[in-house]
């Protein structure tokens, strides 16, 4: 069946949006609780109740979609207010949908039924899934534990937006010596002018406190600037989170967990809290060696500038990381971006991606969207011509405009239904690229395929990037090291003159890159076991039990009076379940060890990838995606030896 991508307004005219809004987003709540209405007069047995489910899935996403992705891009405020809008709708409507008993029960009535004989392939899995998530809130209690937890779940958001508003409106700054900007970057010295004390102020926002870390060689500044960071939404956090460990646990046991990581980690590829426990251990100690051997190098460096000086603490590591990757391994951050013209790196992944992955990327020059700078493109498979689905990438910073890198849906995609429509939203200069800028492209537009690749399936349950939440990151970590190949890079990493980016170049990148990895193993388990222990445990005296963690897992020393809890933002939304980032990367590790590194582009590993594990979307579990690609099941040799090599 041929499908047509879906039709966005010929304009980006505020009246024409908004009443697109409407049409995909309201219209579809609308249409929403008709086939809820719909699925409740439904007799017990029917298996018509599926296939409700599925249709009621689909409105939801599509409308959650576009509600999501316009209030990030729109550049109308008053557009993107709307979507906004939209977006709450649709979530009110989930929750609600969450504790329909009627709903509920039609479906629990087909439990046992042989499902796959009337409807498609996989209807037992979206059934048990369905299911699942019924019971994780709640719906099979009686009235006053449904009533219980209803209002457990509300305490929960307005906590966990009060934790990230305090962050965000706890934003604050530091003033330092004028003369403490002495190794920064010329722009970065223009941008922060000296008044009239000779004082100048480094704000808690990333852009400032980032480089200053890494290139003021003022200790006392840094320590300054680091403690200031370290103490964002303190002291109205404290309260905040120890509030919310409580309302999460009494959820979890109200619904007979024996803790909020063993609720949240019943969905995930790690499946209780103990597990956590164990693999943040386990990479800990798997770091000790590489941890240890690069702060010695960290430390004997620091000791050049300060030769009383003991330990590393965090507001020396930065720096000391920056100046040994500067002079040990010579890589040039001004040298290296005239080999990245942004216009010829777009081109360059396309062109990587498609002969890696069998696929051919059309331009559709006339295609509108919300900004003229956004291109599209028709994404087909080379086997057959068939058009896979639709990318819009939308590269460059505007105002309004959501300020860091990620994936969006437009259309999630159905078998013979709806093509699948992803968008890249990212924030990159017109011209010269960083490389870091250039891994992020890859990472992202690893997430891109996935939604794509995974479009074709009658289930919306299994459409796109639809594996448990510690699996999702993989695929994009894993395309990352293409980005770092010279093999890869010089088929578009030219300069000026066209001359290709040199292999020891490259080289060099990369052992700049590798060092101090298991110092960096090490930082993300300590963020992990707060994540974990504070959950776990709910300690009385937070920076107490932090400080113990720090003791336990972190390479360099605390700096005293800090509360780096507070500005944790991630324990909003990743809860417990910090582990995540490596969790995905041990996995994308050992996917790679399929690949020769020798030969990236080669064909056949590329392509059994590509329908073993990205198009097969949720179909399956990510274990049994990755042990059919693999031909055994994932292990963490592969990342060892990447550490330790
Ligand atoms: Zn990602």
């Amino acid at each position: 069946m041929t499908l047509t991508p879906l039709a966005l307004p010929t304009t980006a005219d505020p009246t024409a949006w908004l009443a697109f809004l409407d049409a995909r987003g309201r219209r579809s709540l609308d249409e929403a609780e008709r086939l809820t209405s719909a699925l409740r007069a439904l007799s017990d047995g029917d298996t018509a109740a599926l296939e409700a489910w599925n249709e009621l899935g689909i409105v939801l996403a599509n409308a959650s979609a576009v509600g999501s992705l316009v209030s990030q891009v729109h550049p109308d405020a008053g557009v993107r207010e709307d979507a906004e809008k939209i977006e709450t709708e649709v979530h009110a409507f989930r929750t609600r949908l969450m504790l329909d008993t009627e709903v509920y029960a039609r479906l629990a009535s087909l439990e046992g039924a042989d499902l796959d004989a009337a409807l498609p392939t996989g209807a037992g899995r979206v059934l048990a899934d369905a299911l699942r998530g019924f019971r994780r809130s709640g719906v099979d209690r009686d009235d006053a534990t449904r009533e219980t937890l209803r209002a457990l779940s509300e305490r929960e958001n307005d906590l966990s937006q009060a934790f990230s508003r305090n962050i965000r409106d706890g934003a604050t700054s530091t003033r330092v010596p004028a003369t403490a900007l002495a190794g920064l970057p010329a722009d970065y010295v223009e941008a922060h002018p000296a008044a009239e004390d000779g004082t100048v102020e480094i704000t808690t926002g990333y852009p400032d406190t980032h480089p200053f870390m890494a290139f003021s060689t003022d200790r006392d500044a840094r320590r300054a600037v680091m403690t200031t960071f370290l103490n964002l939404a303190w002291p109205a956090n404290d309260q905040v989170l120890a509030d919310l460990l409580a309302v999460r646990e009494e959820m979890a046991r109200t619904l007979g967990y024996s803790g909020w990581p063993d609720f949240d980690a019943e969905v995930k590829m790690i499946g209780s809290g103990d597990a956590i426990a164990s693999f943040v251990e386990k990479v800990a100690t798997d770091a000790v060696d590489s941890a240890e051997r690069d702060a010695a190098l960290l430390t004997e460096r620091a000791r050049i500038d300060h030769p009383d000086l003991e330990r590393l603490d965090v507001a020396d590591a930065r720096h000391y990381s920056e100046t040994v990757r500067r002079e040990r391994f010579q890589v040039d951050a001004q040298q290296t971006r005239t080999y990245f013209d942004f216009t010829r790196v777009r081109q360059g992944l396309l062109d990587v991606t498609g002969r890696l992955f069998g696929i051919t990327y059309t331009p559709v020059p006339d295609a509108v969207s919300w900004h003229d700078e956004v291109t599209v493109y028709d994404v087909s498979l080379d086997e057959t011509g068939e058009t896979l689905g639709r990318i819009h990438l939308d590269l460059h910073p505007r105002a309004g405009k959501y300020n860091h890198a990620a994936q969006f849906d437009l259309v999630p995609g159905v078998l013979d239904r709806q093509l699948p429509e992803g968008v890249l939203v990212c924030n990159f200069g017109r011209g010269l690229m960083e490389h870091s800028e250039v891994v992020t492209l890859f990472h992202e537009f690893g997430h891109l395929l996935h939604h794509t690749l995974a479009g074709r399936h009658p289930w919306v349950r299994f459409s796109g990037v639809a594996t448990e939440w510690d699996f999702v990151e993989a695929p994009s970590q894993m395309l990352e090291e293409w980005a770092w190949d010279h093999g890869v890079l010089a088929t578009f990493a030219t300069d000026a003159d066209g001359e290709a980016i040199p292999a020891e170049l490259v080289e060099r990148m990369r052992e700049a890159e590798e060092f101090g990895k298991g110092i960096y193993a090490r930082t993300q388990m300590y963020y992990a076991a707060i994540s974990y222990y504070l959950h776990e445990q709910r300690p009385d005296d937070l920076t107490a039990r932090v400080a113990e963690l720090s003791e336990q897992y972190a390479v360099s020393r605390r700096l005293p009076d800090t509360h780096f809890h507070c500005g944790f933002g991630h324990l909003g939304g990743y809860t417990s379940g910090y582990y995540t980032y490596m969790w995905s990367l041990v996995i994308a590790k050992d996917l790679f060890s399929a690949f020769d590194p020798a030969d990236l582009f080669a064909p056949d590993v590329a392509r059994r990838y590509r329908d073993t594990v990205l198009a097969a979307g949720g179909s399956d579990d990510a274990a049994v995606l990755v042990e059919r690609f693999l031909g055994r099941p994932y292990d963490n040799a592969a990342f060892t030896a990447w550490l330790e090599s």
